[in-house]
């Protein structure tokens, strides 16, 4: 789940440069021009968001919840951006002041450099936002807003100071913002955002029912994670082209890393027909806040749809006998072949006496249904911890229908498999 504490520190900026804007605004500045700037202030402070969050850092990964959720702000934030420039390009004075000096010419460079920087915004947030456009077409674009972030740069650094102080006290923010924006966009662009680079050899690589399971052997030192948690895989060798985000599907002191990726587009389908043991790997991570074990002792219900089952199968196989939770786990699917490792996670579970599994197949009917779960769970549906990962359209009509029951949106923690 967003964690609330990331969205508070950015509503917090940006309620302090709007004191600031506003209480120590330059005195020959207008109201329409303190506005104004201030709407590009925003802007601005929000594109610098959306940069910093691309650097993945730990902290900023505890801060909202995890990667995912980061990417999830920095699309929203990313959006926002566009809006404020539109309002403040609309809104800002195109003309010198009365009495200005008319040598200063108020065109060059920073509106120029302004204009492109609006235009460029909103191509870019035409493509960010398409979902038709593919994965690998849409990266090279959304890396080159990173341009766009040099020229707003330009924009405001070259303004004539009727319009736009840079040493009164909001000015002065934005230049510490600029400086630490430009910092966190080499450290990305220089690839220092990527985690640990961890080798391993391909295992073994399983066919499923339209999926596949990789097995890695480490070369060196295994990684840690926690189950749950997901990882990039860059497979080595020209034809494998960038990197891809999977959960880690076995527990984390089995030795081995497993993978279990089901065919969606090319990447994937390229995995079950062409990938061969023998082969290289890096693995990047692990990344991800989805945890069932920080509420043990708590009633659980975790609910997995399709491939979804990945972070789960992590789970149990990381289960021991004495476990404190209580759970109930659904695991829809669309029919019994593609309910992949039911008979394992069935086998693992039958002793354990915490945690009982309910398949569900949608081919006769079955599908995982809050108004279900509330006639077979033996308590409430209040008292429960949900933990959710699947398609998202099953995603959000379970949201809505436990709100709908009372169960606070705090209790109910998902994992998205997109970061768009
Ligand atoms: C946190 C997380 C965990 C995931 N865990 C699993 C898992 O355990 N098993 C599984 O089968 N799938 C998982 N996925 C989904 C998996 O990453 C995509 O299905 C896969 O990358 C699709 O690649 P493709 O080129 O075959 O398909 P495409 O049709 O090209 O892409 C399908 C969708 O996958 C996303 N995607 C594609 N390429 C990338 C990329 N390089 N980086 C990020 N997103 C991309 C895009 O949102 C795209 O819309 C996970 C995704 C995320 C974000």
């Amino acid at each position: 789940m967003l964690r609330l504490q990331g969205v508070n520190i950015i509503v917090g900026i940006i309620i302090l440069f709007m004191g600031l804007h506003f209480a120590f605004a330059p005195e020959h500045h207008d109201v329409r021009t303190t506005g104004t700037t201030m709407l590009g202030g925003i802007a601005f402070l929000l594109m610098t968001i959306s940069v910093i969050l691309t650097t993945r850092l730990n902290v900023f990964e505890s801060l909202f919840g995890g990667l995912d959720r980061m990417y999830q702000v920095h699309r929203v934030a990313g959006t926002s951006v566009a809006l404020f420039a539109l309002m403040h390009f609309i809104g800002v004075p195109k003309e010198l002041p009365a009495g200005v000096d008319p040598s200063l010419n108020p065109l060059a460079p920073s509106a120029p450099l302004g204009m492109a920087s609006l235009a460029l915004l909103v191509i870019g947030l035409f493509i960010a936002l398409n979902r038709k456009i593919s994965y690998s077409r849409w990266r090279l674009p959304h890396k080159a807003m990173a341009g766009v972030y040099m020229l707003v740069i330009g924009h405001f650094m070259t303004a004539p100071a009727v319009f736009f102080e840079r040493f009164s006290t909001s000015g002065i923010m934005l230049v510490i913002a600029a400086i630490i924006g430009v910092i966190a966009l080499f450290y990305t662009m220089l690839g220092m955002n990527k985690r640990t680079a961890t080798p391993f050899t391909i295992e073994a690589v399983n066919a499923l029912e339209r999926a596949t399971e990789i097995v890695l052997k480490p070369k060196g030192d295994m990684i840690t994670f926690n189950p749950g948690q997901f990882a990039f895989l860059e497979i080595q060798g020209k034809e494998w082209s960038e990197a891809h985000p999977f959960t880690i599907s076995s527990a984390p002191d089995e030795n081995r890393l497993r993978f279990t990726i089901k065919v969606l587009g090319d990447w994937t389908r390229k995995i079950r027909e062409e990938l061969k043991p023998g082969g290289d790997v890096i693995v990047r991570g692990p990344y991800g806040r989805f945890n069932t074990d920080k509420l043990n002792g708590k009633k659980q219900v975790w609910i997995a749809g399709g491939i979804g089952v990945t972070p789960f199968l992590s789970m149990v196989r990381a289960m021991k006998a004495g476990d404190e939770r209580d759970i109930q786990f659904v695991y829809a699917s669309r029919n019994r072949e593609e309910a992949l490792f039911l008979d394992e996670l069935q086998s693992r579970t039958k002793n354990l006496g915490n945690i009982s599994v309910n398949p569900l197949f949608s081919d006769q009917g079955a599908f995982a249904r809050v108004d279900v779960a509330k006639e077979k769970l033996s308590a409430p549906l209040t008292e429960y911890e949900y933990f959710i990962c699947g398609p998202k359209p099953m995603l959000d009509s379970l949201i809505r229908d436990l709100k709908k029951e009372g169960v606070p949106r705090a209790k109910i923690h998902t994992e998205a498999f997109e970061f768009r």
